[in-house]
């Protein structure tokens, strides 16, 4: 395991066995998650032999950044190269109550969701706990800000890497590290529903997230193809009892793709399907990305579908977009990086 995906107790056990001092092991898990060193060399206060034997035996992952986009919003896009030839993207955005970051969890995926560039290129890795969270240390350390919350919302399926993405939690609210509130944490599901009960028996006060995107199963099989392995109505059952167990809204996802999903007779039925439930309907007028044929809905479509969900008593609001001059959605920005490299090739 690398030695940014380990615990304080794990870091000391390994220390232990390579006969290094009890308190290094203090010091070294302060300088990688309090004080975000990227190398020993930063670590002053430990001797130089010391250094020397780290970085040998354990060296530390981190993310290059090779690209950089700011947005006219102050979005910041950064890809990061991961562990040689791995490109992943993270988003860095500035809302009234702090810096929020969206990491991803995995290289490509394996989800297939129609109108998602992260699904195009397929499904390469699943990224360890350290190669999560050196996304946030690097992207807190380049805009010289503290990132306060975080979104589990870049590529890849959370649920798809289960393990690593929780011991990344444990990590990124530890107080001898960032310390951060997992009630600032939000991860997302495309609606892996053995995945929801698994988190669900973690009882963790983090936000769920649950990308709809349909409000039946004719229309959600034919753009999310994990729909034909959990229904509808076996994810919002799911989803019926994480609300129950947890007392935490659930915010569901909804891209608003033209023609496809926006009707009025849509918003009925989604509007019936969670009439009563303890929940936050995000429309999300669709990012085009190039290789897909979906359109985003008009301003006027989604208001429509938003007083449609209103007058069922289902709470909607339609989610600001930030950075969409800069490819800021899922995948887009490694896309356009691994084209331009082939260009050039
Ligand atoms: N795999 C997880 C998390 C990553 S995607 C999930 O599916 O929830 C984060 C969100 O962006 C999801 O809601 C996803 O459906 C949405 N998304 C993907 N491509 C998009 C696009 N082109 N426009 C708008 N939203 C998109």
């Amino acid at each position: 395991m690398d030695i940014l995906s380990m615990t304080f107790e794990e870091l000391s056990e390994v220390f232990k066995e390579n006969s290094i001092q009890g308190f290094r092991a203090k010091q070294v898990y302060e300088w990688l998650h309090k004080h975000l060193a990227s190398s020993y060399d930063e670590m002053t206060n430990l001797p130089k032999a010391l250094r020397e034997e780290l970085q040998q035996k354990f060296p530390i992952i981190g993310c290059k950044i090779v690209r950089k986009q700011i947005s006219t919003d102050g979005t910041v896009k950064l890809l990061y190269e991961i562990s040689g030839d791995d490109y992943v993207e993270c988003v860095v955005m500035k809302y009234k109550y702090g810096y929020t970051i969206c990491v991803s969890s995995q290289v490509g995926c394996k989800m297939g969701c129609a109108f998602c560039a992260s699904t195009i290129g397929g499904f390469k890795r699943s990224l360890s706990a350290g190669e999560i969270l050196s996304q946030v240390y690097t992207a807190q350390k380049e805009i010289g800000e503290r990132i306060s919350h975080i979104v589990l919302m870049g590529m890849g399926e959370p649920m798809d890497n289960f393990d690593n993405v929780m011991r990344f939690l444990t990590l990124v609210t530890d107080e001898k590290g960032l310390n951060l509130s997992m009630r600032n944490i939000s991860l997302s599901t495309c609606g892996v529903v053995p995945g929801i009960q698994k988190l669900l028996d973690k009882h963790l006060q983090l936000t769920l997230s649950v990308s709809l995107h349909a409000p039946n199963n004719e229309i959600r099989s034919r753009i999310m193809p994990i729909n034909k392995k959990y229904h509808i109505e076996e994810l919002l059952d799911m989803c019926n009892k994480y609300t129950k167990e947890t007392s935490r809204r659930i915010s569901f996802e909804y891209a608003m793709l033209s023609g496809v999903n926006d009707s009025d007779d849509c918003a009925r039925e989604l509007g019936r399907r969670l009439k009563g439930t303890l929940s936050h309907v995000n429309l999300i007028p669709v990012n085009e990305v190039d290789e897909s044929p979906f359109k985003p809905s008009s301003p006027e479509r989604v208001q429509k579908f938003v007083d449609i969900l209103a007058s069922s008593g289902v709470n909607a609001t339609v989610r600001r977009k930030l950075g969409s001059d800069i490819d800021a959605s899922c995948g887009q920005l490694r896309q356009k990086h691994k084209k331009e490299k082939r260009d050039t090739e």
